[in-house]
């Protein structure tokens, strides 16, 4: 397949956007994120009647997801391609979507999950965790695919890139799949780590003032990204 030739349309669009949303599925997988059909993603993009919704289909496993796995819909949710229906939790999704663009991510990742047995609010333990909006929400249960939890996320993720549910997993937001993955991988791992320190003792979190001064630093320095090397000390 070329991408340089003026016959590109933008139902390869389609075509890519649903490859692209099955292999982040499997990734979810494969790092342990999801198991079986629980979990999901989905993708926003410019499709052929303008923006478009891929989304992982309902009862598909997976680690085993391919593209025929995913269904395309348009942001109001009515089905524009594939022959399985949308996951329960849509509404989750298109909400996001609508909203802010980019992919979203459902998984029922298990320190995060853990965690919203116990605590509100998973604080900011480590500065990393402010690359997703430093503390992170937890929504109170509600039953899966309802309008309720819908609501309960919308809120939980308002000023962030991720949220914890009560009793299920997790959501993360991410300007395309590979940021909303790896959002998803942060939060667990900033999960495991409060779990590993309250085993320990109490946790300490990170004061409005360290964080401040992180985040400082990592919008003077641009840390996290690549850039040239320097034969300076910094
Ligand atoms: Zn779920």
């Amino acid at each position: 397949m070329t991408t340089t030739s003026p016959a590109t349309t933008s139902s390869d669009a389609r075509d890519r956007a649903r490859e692209g949303v099955a292999a982040t599925a499997r990734r979810l997988a494969e790092a342990g994120l999801v198991i079986g059909t629980a979990g999901n993603v989905s993708l926003r993009f410019e499709g052929p009647t303008g923006p478009e919704v891929a989304i992982t289909a309902t009862g598909v496993v997976l680690a085993d997801i391919d593209p025929a796995g995913v269904s395309v819909l348009d942001v109001d949710g009515h089905q524009l391609a594939g022959d399985l229906a949308p996951t329960s939790e849509l509404e989750l999704h298109l909400d996001a979507l609508r909203e802010r663009g980019g992919a979203v991510v459902h998984t029922h990742s298990p320190a995060a999950t853990a965690v919203s047995l116990v605590v509100d609010e998973l604080p900011c333990v480590h500065y990393q965790q402010l690359a997703i909006g430093g503390a992170i929400r937890v929504a109170p249960f509600e039953v899966f695919g309802s309008p309720e939890l819908a609501a309960a996320v919308r809120s939980a993720l308002a000023g962030k890139q991720a949220a914890i549910l009560a009793h299920h997993g997790t959501v993360a937001l991410g300007s395309d799949l590979t940021k909303a993955a790896d959002n998803a991988l942060l939060l667990e791992w900033a999960a495991d780590l409060y779990w590993r320190a309250a085993a320990l003792g109490t946790p300490r979190a990170l004061s409005e003032a360290q964080q401040v001064a992180v985040i400082e630093v990592a919008l003077r320095t641009g840390y996290g990204s690549p850039r040239p090397a320097t034969t300076e000390e910094p």
